[in-house]
């Protein structure tokens, strides 16, 4: 099958290496040497340090693909067609070398000719001001006007504070009536039947971050796709979980909860947010990432957590994340060999993070349901941010798990007294550490088992990830 995720991953990097690209391999999910960023979330990220001159490229072309983690995207994964925690990104990048005409040419020769995709069903997006590239897609490529649609800042141009930033062009893939009526592009892009595959930048500007723009002298190129939204396309599939590598992850899922997809909707959001958590933390365990409750740690924790919690919806009532591990290891072992050889590592961190939930999300979901019971006695639609915290505090229940089982039964929860008794509760430790000080190496030891910790990272990290998207 020549649309097979890795056979469209190998295709694409050895098309730009017939372009004289470097194809070099995925950086870790930990940024290095980068500390805006808790986990590497674009194929650019990694590189930036040579888009910023800081370093030396080994080529002024390069290929690459890389692993991403997008935390921000997690209430959509299941929900829509296109948006994993966990996914790769293709990108060709050029440092001070080609520009715009080059990247445009070569991602359309690419989709068109080498991966057949008929032109008539691809439609381009470009900054509303940038008429540079509407002229190379309307001239020099030959795409009717009227699908080249213009969208502002929010949508088409890169930036991120200060430095190199610019106008982006995106191509969108039309899957047809099947998925929905198109009204308009906005529309159609909503109900996943537009899907967004390829985002080209033109980094061309220097921001001072206030406003001013100037132009640079050494333009870059930064292009990012989705290999498995590539591939859903390529394969005419749902979604990218139904992706042929990706599919097995579910499959061995649903086996193992002895349901079968595609029977039960609410069911099948479970699958995929199972098939998507499995996926990420295998890769974070795998680049040396350990559960914990703050930064990356956290993350992985609250992956982990979700989607253990996801098992026991379908009624998995042993632990299980390790045996799906076996597949996103096998599935993945061809393009990422280190994740095989650190196979029983990466299984064994999962298992005892799994084990130690195991214990705290009964008593937990207990406690919830009776203060939920209670509420719907007092007829009152908000969960007590004390009671909240008690969960966290005495059960390791985190509050986003809390939230959204509040949310299924129609609660909310009360957020800002949460927050003000968990830093509280911060303060409190923080002193109490600062008291203990010297006396203990090994509190620096990582507590892979601590199963009644304090939740209270989800807010940090959710702000951190919210700037670098
Ligand atoms: P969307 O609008 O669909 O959320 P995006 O505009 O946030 O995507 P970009 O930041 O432009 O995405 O990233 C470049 C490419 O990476 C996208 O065009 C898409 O193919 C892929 N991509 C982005 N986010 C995800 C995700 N959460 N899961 C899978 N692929 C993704
Ligand atoms: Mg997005
Ligand atoms: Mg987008
Ligand atoms: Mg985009």
């Amino acid at each position: 099958q020549w649309t097979g995720l890795n056979d469209l991953r190998e295709k694409y990097l050895s098309f730009f290496e017939s372009k004289n690209h470097t194809r070099m391999a995925s950086a870790s999910l930990v940024p290095q040497g980068d500390k805006s960023l808790l986990l590497i979330n674009s194929g650019m990220a990694p590189l930036k340090k040579f888009f910023l001159g800081q370093a030396t490229p080994p080529n002024k072309r390069v290929t690459t693909c890389q692993k991403c983690i997008r935390t921000p995207d997690i209430e959509s994964v299941g929900k829509t067609a296109r948006h994993g925690t966990y996914f790769e990104m293709l990108g060709n990048f050029s440092f001070g070398d080609y520009f715009k005409t080059e990247a445009i040419e070569w991602a359309w020769e690419f989709l068109t000719k080498t991966l057949g995709i008929p032109a008539e069903k691809l439609w381009i997006t470009i900054f509303e001001s940038d008429d540079e590239a509407e002229q190379i897609w309307e001239n020099h490529i030959g795409i009717p006007h009227d699908r080249i649609i213009r969208l502002g800042k929010k949508d088409n141009f890169w930036e991120h504070g200060s430095g190199p930033c610019g106008p982006c062009s995106e191509i969108h893939f039309d899957r047809g009536e099947a998925y929905g009526p198109f009204e308009s592009f906005e529309q159609a892009s909503d109900c996943d039947r537009v899907i967004e595959i390829w985002n080209l930048v033109f980094s061309q500007f220097d921001s001072d971050g206030e406003g001013h723009y100037a132009e640079m002298k050494n333009k870059n190129i930064d292009t990012g796709m989705g290999l498995e939204r590539l591939a859903c396309v390529m394969q005419g599939v749902d979604n990218i979980f139904e992706v042929d590598t990706v599919q097995n992850i579910m499959k061995h899922i649903s086996s193992i909860a002895g349901i079968e997809y595609k029977k039960d909707a609410k069911k099948d959001v479970s699958l995929r947010v199972i098939t998507d958590h499995i996926r990420s933390t295998t890769f974070m365990v795998g680049d040396g990432i350990l559960p914990s409750n703050e930064g990356r740690g956290y993350v992985l924790r609250r992956l982990l957590r979700r989607a253990a919690r996801h098992g026991r919806l379908l009624g998995v009532k042993r632990p299980f994340l390790t045996e799906v591990c076996d597949t996103v290891i096998n599935e993945n072992a061809n393009a990422y060999p280190e994740l095989a050889e650190k196979r029983d590592y990466i299984k064994k961190i999962i298992g005892v993070e799994e084990e130690a939930f195991a214990k705290t999300i009964d008593k937990g979901t207990e406690l919830l349901n009776q203060f939920t019971e209670k509420l719907a006695a007092e007829g009152g639609k908000v969960l007590s941010g004390d009671d909240a915290f008690k969960l966290s505090d005495t059960y390791g229940f985190p509050i986003d798990l809390t939230e959204e089982i509040c949310e299924e039964k129609g609660y909310t929860v009360d957020r800002d007294r949460f927050t003000e008794l968990a830093k509280e509760q911060r303060a409190r430790a923080k002193a109490d550490h600062a008291a203990k000080a010297g006396s203990s190496w090994a509190d620096n030891s990582i507590k892979v088992d601590a199963p009644a910790t304090i939740f209270t990272g989800y807010t940090d990290f959710e702000a951190e990830d919210a700037e670098i998207q």
